[in-house]
């Protein structure tokens, strides 16, 4: 390179347009894609369980110049210079998620819920200790002892199901399967299983043998902080939870507990044990959901999440769909499509194509493979967030049943319908 590309490079002009032109500018591509997906998003009506849609606010803490800070440890003991702010937005974010829970202790560094419960596995557990967890067929979470995870390799797994008649989960099953396998951590918490846990019950069976109990709330998460459903932080050990769920907030992964006993542990497994240094953008993000979470306005959110969970449920079963449980809890049901003489995947291609975003999901004992799958899961997380409440829920549910029972007669009059809803609830 000579020495007059050089100093071109390092010009001022070039710094200047380095650091201040825009995406749109300096990157049409991604750019594009970037307004295409926020359309996407705009004229769909979202029902996957997992996603909601964050507030400005947590969008710009992102998008923030925390973005360029390194660090790795914890406030008050970093590996890198510079940190005092960085130590500041982690106390404080870490404060807010211990009162929002009621939780002696936080931990907000987990890039994900997956890196939260590897974390928390690695704290509580040595390589082929023995744990107990609800079948990933039934609703468990790959990060509980699937094989194809990290989680199945290195731990002894036992799983625990549901009963076939009802599709709660099997308390006595738990129970014999806790006295008969001696397991070391018991794991409560599903990615579709519709219902409140009884904490109660797995406090006791946990006690029985003498468990660690690890309550998962990734899906239900936003309830709890809601004050709508019981909140785990009270009975179990350890709780893991994703924070963009129904919690609404960034991107990310949180471990909370009170116990003092394993605060070395757990945060010596979350750095240097899985992780190396935090997204602190996403910290920023994380704070800034958790303070929304803490305001009364949050509260009023998870009164709707579960009351348009319980909406579109009614509303699927009135019209004729088999939903699992007969109903949720959660902001997250499963409808049974065994009756129907199609799989998940075609499933949800029909109601993509009338503008309604879902999963393929598999139901308790499904007979198809996950790539097939003979369930949709539904959640309802991020239409409340757009404003909608339950007389939406309800005609989304007739959509869907009507869609699926083919009792359509034109597919574009109602993509018409839905894309009219869609636009009545615009965000951003
Ligand atoms: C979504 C989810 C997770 C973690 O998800 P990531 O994709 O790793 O953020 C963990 N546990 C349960 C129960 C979940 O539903």
């Amino acid at each position: 390179m000579s020495l007059d590309q050089v100093q071109a490079d390092y010009s001022s002009d070039a710094l200047e347009a380095y650091f201040g032109t825009s995406l749109s500018v300096a990157d049409p591509d991604v750019a594009a894609l970037v307004v295409s997906e926020r359309t996407r998003q705009k004229q769909h009506i979202e029902l996957i369980a997992s996603e909601n849609v964050v507030s400005r606010a947590v969008l710009e803490a992102q998008g923030s110049v925390f973005s360029n800070k390194t660090v790795e440890g914890y406030p008050g003991a970093r590996y890198h210079g510079g940190a005092e702010i960085a130590d500041t937005l982690e106390t404080l974010g870490t404060r807010r998620a211990c009162e929002l829970f009621n939780a002696a202790e936080a931990n907000l560094q987990p890039h994900s819920g997956s890196q939260a419960n590897l974390a928390v596995f690695s704290a509580l557990l040595d390589p082929f200790d023995s744990v107990l967890a609800l079948d990933l067929k039934c609703g468990g979470h790959l990060s509980h002892g699937a094989k194809a995870n990290i989680s199945g390799k290195l731990f002894t797994i036992h799983a625990y199901g549901l009963r076939p008649d009802t599709g709660f989960i099997d308390l006595d099953q738990v129970a014999e399967a806790a006295r008969i396998h001696r397991p070391k951590l018991i794991v409560a918490g599903g990615s579709s299983y519709p219902r409140a846990l009884d904490l109660k019950a797995f406090r006791q069976i946990a006690d029985d043998v003498g468990a660690y109990l690890l309550v998962d709330m990734a899906h239900f998460a936003g309830l709890v902080a809601g004050g709508v459903l019981d909140n785990p932080v009270d009975y179990a050990d350890v709780v893991t939870t994703t924070t963009y769920k129904s919690l609404r907030g960034a991107r990310g992964g949180m471990i909370l507990w009170n116990r003092d006993d394993l605060t070395r542990r757990l945060r010596a497994a979350v750095f240097p044990g899985v992780q190396g240094s935090p997204l602190l953008n996403m910290m920023a993000a994380k704070a800034v959901g958790l303070g929304e979470a803490l305001q009364p306005s949050f509260r009023r959110y998870a009164e709707q999440v579960q009351l348009n969970a319980r909406a579109l449920a009614g509303q699927l079963l009135a019209d004729g769909l088999s939903v699992v449980t007969h109903g949720t809890d959660t902001p997250l049901m499963l409808v049974d499509l065994t009756d129907l003489d199609f799989d998940g995947q075609t499933a949800s291609d029909k109601l993509a194509a009338i503008g309604i975003t879902c999963n393929k999901n598999l139901i308790p004992n499904d007979p198809r493979s996950p790539a097939k799958t003979s369930g949709l899961r539904f959640g309802v997380s991020a239409m409340t967030s757009r404003g909608m409440v339950e007389k939406e829920a309800r005609r989304i549910g007739t959509w869907i049943a009507d869609c699926l029972l083919g009792r359509i007669t034109s597919h574009q009059m109602i993509h018409r319908d839905v894309l009219a809803l869609a636009r009545r609830f615009e965000f951003y």
